[in-house]
């Protein structure tokens, strides 16, 4: 199997890429990924891996982002059980065949879709939440039947090992297989031509994942990020809207795809929502020894503290920045120009631009204005506010009067649109991502009227005519 830890680009334990691909192939074409008994065992291994290891999990994500244990129970684990749940409980009536009714002029006959596997799928995480973004499509993967080669983020080491560890332990190996590396190892493994690509990064990459899977015109699913508003209006809860924006800076530092980006507030209530803002900043780092919160790397640091350095608006809180701990202070900016790096590039960590706006008008146009978000976010009482927001700005998602939550209900689809992403998972829509729905047909032999056949008589012609305007 199939566990590999490369030492060498391109190499794993248990051979070279192409090797390590073309034993998955084998395993799918033996068939035996397709029963439901075999799904629903995979997805009883992902939960049994997060119950049993959540010690080990969180000492990893504590060494690759300074994490605490609850946050990451929170954020990486239990999304990933919760989907893995869900789906085991439901697979074997998602697999049924779905009968449609068919057009008289079809008649007689039965039609139905049939879901199919696709084959190999390969999913590629990301180093922010390297078990969410990881586990989260295998469940859709393995719901579908496939086999998957998991290409968790290097960015991530120590959850990257431990994924390539414990995931041959839990799940069938010969059918899961993990790979670590680079960019050079994606590239790699996407020029074997898999059956699907699932992406989780920047919409950099992404772009070239999707370069990378088009000469073997592999599907691929992105899911990227970009600038989520968070529209306020003056007749929201401003408390609760306050407190419940800043979480999303501090969690994982607010380097969630999901996270607020920035807030466009009407102009009245600007200072009040920007003081408690900064109130519950501040509240929420009480306890902690440093005001800081952790980047992932020199790198993002680098770039969210070059943010900093050049933006022009007035700091409400925070601006320290410590290289050598590679923590950032949560930042409320207020105002900045929207022609400020921070405010042209998605931001992703624990920096928050407060801009003002004259109207629900000018908020529309300024987020019509730019890339599609992943998400967007209205606080508001008003009915005719909400539907506004809802029909007039185009996202992957919305909610209203929160931030995030919509990521944990697998009942609702996810997924970016635009700039922020194509494709859809979580729950069924994860399942159907990744399956092919194949339409059937089914006719009897009999009848087979002579006239549906040239050559065709006045009267065939009159009456197949009248048959499909049926
Ligand atoms: P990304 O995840 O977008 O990209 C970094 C990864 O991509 C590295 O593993 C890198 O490998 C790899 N890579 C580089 N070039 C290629 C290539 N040609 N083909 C395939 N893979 C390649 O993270 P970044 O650290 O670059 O973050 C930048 C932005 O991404 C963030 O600001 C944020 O907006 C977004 N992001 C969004 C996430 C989400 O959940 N939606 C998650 C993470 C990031 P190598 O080290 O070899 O260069």
């Amino acid at each position: 199997m199939k566990s590999a830890l490369n030492a060498e680009p391109g190499v794993t334990e248990s051979g070279t890429i192409p090797e390590v691909v073309a034993a998955l192939r084998a395993t799918y074409g033996s068939g035996r990924t397709r029963p439901a008994t075999w799904r629903i065992e995979q997805l009883r291994g992902i939960e049994r891996l997060l119950d049993e290891r959540e010690g080990e999990i969180a000492r990893a994500l504590a060494e690759d982002h300074g994490r605490g244990a609850f946050e990451s129970w929170m954020i990486d684990m239990l999304a990933a059980k919760l989907e893995a749940t869900y789906a085991r409980k439901r697979v074997r009536r998602w697999m049924r065949s779905r009968p449609r009714p068919l057009p008289l002029h079809q008649m007689p006959a039965l039609g139905w879709v049939q879901y199919e596997p696709l084959g190999v799928v390969l999913v590629i995480g990301a180093w922010n939440g390297p078990l969410t973004v990881t586990l989260g499509p295998l469940v859709a993967a393995v719901s579908a039947g496939n086999c998957a080669v998991v290409k968790p983020s290097e960015l991530a080491p120590a959850s990257s090992r431990l994924l390539a560890r414990l995931l041959p332990e839990y799940l069938d190996a010969e059918a899961v297989a993990v790979v670590e590396g680079d960019g050079h190892t994606t590239q790699t493994l996407l020029a074997q031509g898999f059956d699907h690509v699932f992406f989780t990064g920047g919409t950099e990459i992404g772009r070239k994942i999707l370069a990378g899977a088009a000469p073997h015109l592999t599907p691929v699913t992105l899911e990227l990020g970009g600038k989520s508003p968070a529209i306020v209006m003056r007749d929201a809860d401003l408390g609760v809207t306050a407190r419940r924006i800043a979480g999303t800076k501090v969690v994982i530092s607010g380097q969630a795809c999901v996270a607020a980006d920035y807030v466009l507030v009407e102009r009245a209530v600007r200072d009040e929502l920007v003081e408690r803002i900064v109130h519950s900043l501040n509240e929420f780092r009480s306890g902690e020894p440093d005001r800081g919160l952790r980047i992932v790397n020199e790198r993002q640091f680098d770039r969210l503290a070059g943010y900093l350095a050049s933006t022009e608006a007035t700091v409400a809180l925070g601006g320290g920045t410590d290289r050598a701990e590679l923590t950032i202070e949560p930042t409320v900016l207020v105002d900045p120009s929207p022609e400020d790096p921070v405010m042209r590039e998605e931001i992703f960590g624990p920096i928050l631009p407060v801009l003002a706006v004259d109207s629900l008008d000018e908020a529309i146009a300024f987020v019509n204005a730019r890339p599609k978000p992943l998400a967007t976010y209205v606080f508001t009482k008003s009915a005719r506010t909400r539907r506004r927001v809802l029909s007039e700005i185009s996202s992957g998602g919305a909610v209203v009067n929160h931030l995030m939550v919509h990521y944990m209900a697998p009942q609702l689809p996810f997924g970016g649109v635009g700039a922020s992403g194509m494709g859809r998972y979580n729950g069924k829509w994860g399942f159907e991502e990744l399956s092919h729905r194949k339409a059937v047909l089914l006719k009897p032999f009999k009848p087979d009227p002579r006239f549906a056949y040239p050559p065709y008589s006045d009267r065939a012609i009159t009456l197949i005519r009248r048959m499909y305007r049926a």
